[in-house]
């Protein structure tokens, strides 16, 4: 079976998130921002969904309720077939267990003065994971099996550079044995060298481990990279999903197509057949009516200015939401 087709892992359920506007000191209350819109998706056991899209289109917030890292203003968040917010507390720590996160930056909430041990070793300890021996054998383990030696346990994380502590986040975050791993712009802050290293390592862990992850990522070069299917977001709304390959091949809204266009060339020479989105992306606390890409989209009519688009299916593992599809 492909990945992809399996079983359903995590599960978004029409999940919205509004947050309230900010008050003003003569206008009251501003207007709220819709930072997530009854977005529905699935992730299958043993798949990479890639999440892309510019920022603020909602990419991370839907991470963070997928996570329980925030609470949803509408729908649910199922894993393994069981929504969230019905388990008991301990079911729920438990679920919380099975889901982890690497983090951009996944220091700036940890104690300089840790050692990689201590900063590995942490989520074992919250959770009450073996003895402090078995703990100690653990991190060395993490750390061979994320590419350093066992002797950077004892020593002090300012003293990695950026790739190397990413890496320290990998080992922590897969330390409990994750059934799903969540990658919020992982490796968006190091250079492309130490990104394509960190990459080979997430694939290969994938693989080894056979993880289930959720990749977020604004570059879609890397999203490519390691997902079997992606997911394009635009303006906390899903407008596309379909196999990685797929999408890049015969990408089927045109805000997709335009992301693809707008993707840095390797030959400047090449002829780019359509032009990037034009113009700025449009306030979340006033989004356009109907599709909220008509005033970027060359295509769009007067029913794309009244009605939403629907994601739909086109084909086998493609949705799209669009009035007219490409192809
Ligand atoms: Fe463009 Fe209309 Fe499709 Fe929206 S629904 S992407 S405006 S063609």
């Amino acid at each position: 079976m492909e990945r992809g087709q399996g079983e359903p892992l995590v599960e978004a359920i029409r999940l919205s998130k509004h947050f309230p506007g900010g008050r003003g000191l003569w206008l009251g209350r501003g207007p709220s921002v819709r930072a997530l819109d009854e977005v529905s998706l699935t992730i299958h056991r043993g798949e990479t969904f890639g999440l892309v899209g510019e920022s603020g289109c909602g990419k991370s917030t839907l991470g963070r309720l997928l996570l329980q890292l925030d609470t949803p203003t509408s729908g649910e968040v199922r894993y393994a077939g069981r929504a969230l917010h019905t388990l008991k507390r301990s079911e729920r720590q438990q679920a919380r267990r099975q889901m982890q996160m690497i983090f951009q930056d996944p220091y700036g909430s940890i104690d300089p003065r840790w050692t990689v041990g201590q900063v590995i070793a942490e989520p074992l300890v919250a959770h009450r994971v073996g003895t402090a021996e078995q703990q100690r054998v653990r991190v060395e383990e993490l750390l061979e099996l994320v590419g350093l030696p066992a002797s950077a346990r004892t020593r002090h994380v300012h003293a990695f550079s950026g790739g190397q502590r990413q890496r320290i986040g990998i080992a922590r975050a897969i330390a409990l044995e994750p059934g799903f791993v969540l990658a919020d712009e992982a490796v968006s802050a190091l250079d492309l060298s130490v990104q394509a290293q960190v990459i080979n390592l997430l694939s290969e862990l994938r693989e080894r481990l056979q993880l289930t992850t959720l990749f977020i990522g604004h570059g879609l070069n890397v999203v490519r990279h390691l997902s079997d299917r992606i997911g394009v977001m635009y303006l906390g709304r899903l407008v596309e999903v379909a196999p990685a390959d797929e999408l890049f091949r015969r990408p089927a809204h045109p805000y997709t197509r335009a992301l693809i266009a707008a993707m840095p060339q390797p030959d400047p020479r090449r002829r780019r057949e359509f032009v990037s989105p034009i113009g700025e992306l449009p306030s979340p606390t006033a989004p356009p009516s109907g599709c909220h890409f008509h005033p970027r989209c060359p295509a769009a009519t007067e029913r794309c200015r009244r009605e939403v688009p629907p994601l739909l299916p086109i084909a086998e593992q493609r949705t799209v939401a669009c009035h007219f599809p490409l192809n």
